[in-house]
């Protein structure tokens, strides 16, 4: 009798099995709680009519504005950058076709870090698939490779700086953002022997504030530490020819190693350092994030070269940034809303809170056509939640006065404190 009547394996099988799916949706609840999940908005951006994009929206396409986009000076449309990018696809091909290890070597790559080095004034650099990737692959191979390494890093560092950090295993200790005499404090306690890499960006780029380059390379030399910087949000923007912060400031010489990406203001893709060859050359031959995985596409590479020559020979982008991201200031100022302090072309301008940040955002895309992405902690502190404006020089004065007017009309309508309603923010 008992025969005749099996035991319901399949049935109790998905019971006693781990319910994986529960877990993943719990994570993402957790994020919900705390209204920090985003939803990516679905755009097309329009060569040509660059900051103008078609937004797909449940009931069709429609024209908005961008004013959060990290292609700073609309490089990416530049007709010098796409003829490189278009000419190069049609000689050479889409993808690399390899790692550079392995048949994934090209021409337009090895001339982009020429082009690199020498905007650097560095003897070698190298190019990987992204800033995020260079700087995880290059701070913990360097950090690794330094007998029993010290890092000392900027609180406020990128999360791929941090990601750096942790994969080398070695010793950290973080200095209190841009204080000086923090970091001094904690190099003075090592001995002047021990091997130190100082990691900091130049251009940080919630703030818009400017990390004391000659200072810390003042305080490396002093102690004895080799120096690392970010200028991803510097390069193409500042110095003469556009090489950053520490090129403005004639400190390049005084840095290790430069770090920089391709994918904001020279508006194509890819991260890279820019160094001595010996640092070079150790991290080409022991970073994993360098040596496992393909390189860029030839087209990418030639792109990302015709943007750095054409920006090493024209001021005008960075003049016209420059001009516009300071009328955007005055005229938001002006307008009595809360811009946040800031030495650069970054705007921001503070909300103070996750909920009305996202609805501030969402009612400006939906009613007034203009997109700017909430900024929510953990990208920002709490409380300093914000919306964060980068005019570029296509910006024209008439969109600063828009954007004025949408900015004003949805801090009305959602009770979002003024400048004189709040302490503590420059007015
Ligand atoms: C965006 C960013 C990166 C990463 O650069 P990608 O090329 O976008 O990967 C690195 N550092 C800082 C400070 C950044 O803001």
């Amino acid at each position: 009798m008992a025969a005749s009547r099996p035991e319901p394996l399949k049935e109790r099988a998905p019971l006693m099995a781990f319910d994986y799916e529960r877990v993943f949706a719990d994570a993402v609840d957790g994020v919900r709680e705390e209204k920090r999940y985003r939803v990516f908005t679905d755009l097309a951006r329009i060569a040509g009519r660059f900051p103008h994009a078609v937004h797909h929206t449940e009931t069709g396409p429609r024209d908005i504005v961008v004013w959060c986009s990290n292609d700073y000076l609309g490089m990416g449309q530049h007709p010098a950058v796409l003829e490189a990018f278009q000419d190069t696809a049609s000689r050479l091909g889409v993808g690399a076709g390899g790692t550079r290890n392995i048949s994934g070597n090209n021409h337009p790559l090895v001339m982009l870090e020429r082009e690199l080095a020498d905007l650097h004034g560095k003897e070698n650099a190298l190019v990987f698939t992204s800033g995020f990737v260079s700087n995880e692959a290059t701070i913990s191979t360097l950090a690794r490779l330094l007998p029993d390494c010290l890092i000392l890093s900027d609180q406020l560092n990128h999360a791929s700086m941090i990601e750096g950090v942790r994969r080398s295993g070695v010793e950290k200790k973080i200095f209190r953002h841009n204080d000086l005499e923090h970091l001094e404090d904690l190099l003075k306690a090592q001995d002047r022997e021990r091997a130190k890499l100082i990691v900091f960006e130049s251009v940080y780029s919630m703030d818009g504030d400017v990390g004391p380059v000659g200072r810390i390379c003042d305080l490396a030399e002093k102690y004895g530490a080799m120096t690392y910087i970010d200028e991803v949000h510097a390069v193409g923007m500042y110095g003469p020819r556009g090489a950053g912060i520490a090129e403005r400031e004639g400190e390049m010489a005084r840095l290790d190693v430069i770090e920089g990406t391709l994918a904001k203001a020279y508006g194509c893709l890819g991260g890279y350092i820019a160094a001595s060859n010996d640092i070079v050359d150790a991290v080409r031959c022991h970073a994993p994030g360098f040596i496992f995985t393909t390189a860029l596409p030839p087209a990418i590479a030639a792109a990302a070269t015709a943007s750095i020559r054409h920006l090493k020979g024209s001021g005008a982008e960075r003049e016209g940034q420059q001009r516009q991201a300071a009328t955007t200031k005055h005229v938001l100022r002006s307008r009595g809303l809360p811009v946040m302090p800031s030495e650069t072309h970054i705007v921001p301008l503070l909300v103070g809170d996750p909920e009305l940040c996202k609805a501030a955002s969402d009612r400006l895309l939906d009613r007034h056509g203009l997109y700017i992405q909430p900024i929510n902690f953990p990208t920002v502190p709490r409380g300093t939640e914000r919306l964060r404006i980068t005019p570029t020089p296509f910006h024209d004065d008439e969109l600063v006065g828009e954007l004025g007017e949408a900015l004003v009309e949805t801090w009305s309508a959602l009770g979002i404190p003024f400048a004189n309603e709040r302490i503590g923010v420059a007015a």
